[in-house]
């Protein structure tokens, strides 16, 4: 099956987030897929990100991660995940910091300005500096993270149209087989 870098693929609403959502279905082992597992993939990420990604205006037009430091960046991406995920789910992240700064360090020593792994750096850094970090949920279907730039912090989905749509077919799936059921 073809692949391709859409919008919704960038619905974290922060660089950082976007790459944590490269792996889709993180909390399901069977059907979790790394789209970061093929270097070409990655490569067109960095370019799609600077079409999409909310924060394209910061960084503008990113170079691809060089292969010499993409064990680190894949680093980085776990460590923001584990990070905002714990503050997410347990209000708690503490723990966990100091790896995401390390992370964040050893991408920041290695990295070209303009990269996209010098731009998650930074997109992470800015998340837990600015105060948004009470605005970041999970996806209530896909598990993504996503920050809620929403007046009343009422989104409940990445994106509106691939999942809450999807929710919302699969309740009325459900709510079927119920009915049809004796
Ligand atoms: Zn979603």
């Amino acid at each position: 099956m073809s692949f391709y870098w859409t919008p919704h693929r960038f619905a974290g609403g922060a660089l950082a987030l976007d790459v944590a959502n490269s792996v889709i279905l993180r909390f399901d082992p069977a059907r979790s897929v790394d789209r970061f597992a093929e270097p070409e993939q990655m490569d067109a990420f960095a370019k799609a990100a600077g079409v999409f990604s909310a924060e394209r205006s910061l960084f503008g037009e990113l170079a691809p991660v060089p292969s010499r430091n993409r064990l680190p960046f894949l680093a980085l991406r776990e460590a923001i995940d584990r990070y905002f995920r714990a503050r997410i789910l347990e209000n708690d992240g503490y723990g966990l910091l100091a790896d995401l700064l390390e992370a964040t360090a050893a991408v920041l020593r290695r990295a070209d300005k303009g990269s996209l792994e010098a731009a998650t750096a930074h997109s992470a850094l800015r998340l837990l500096a600015d105060g948004e970090i009470t605005r970041l949920k999970i996806c209530g279907n896909c598990g993504w993270l996503f920050v809620d730039r929403s007046k009343n912090r009422s989104r409940t989905w990445c994106d509106m149209t691939v999942c809450g749509n999807r929710a919302k077919a699969s309740r009325h799936y459900h709510r079927k087989k119920k009915e049809a059921a004796p």
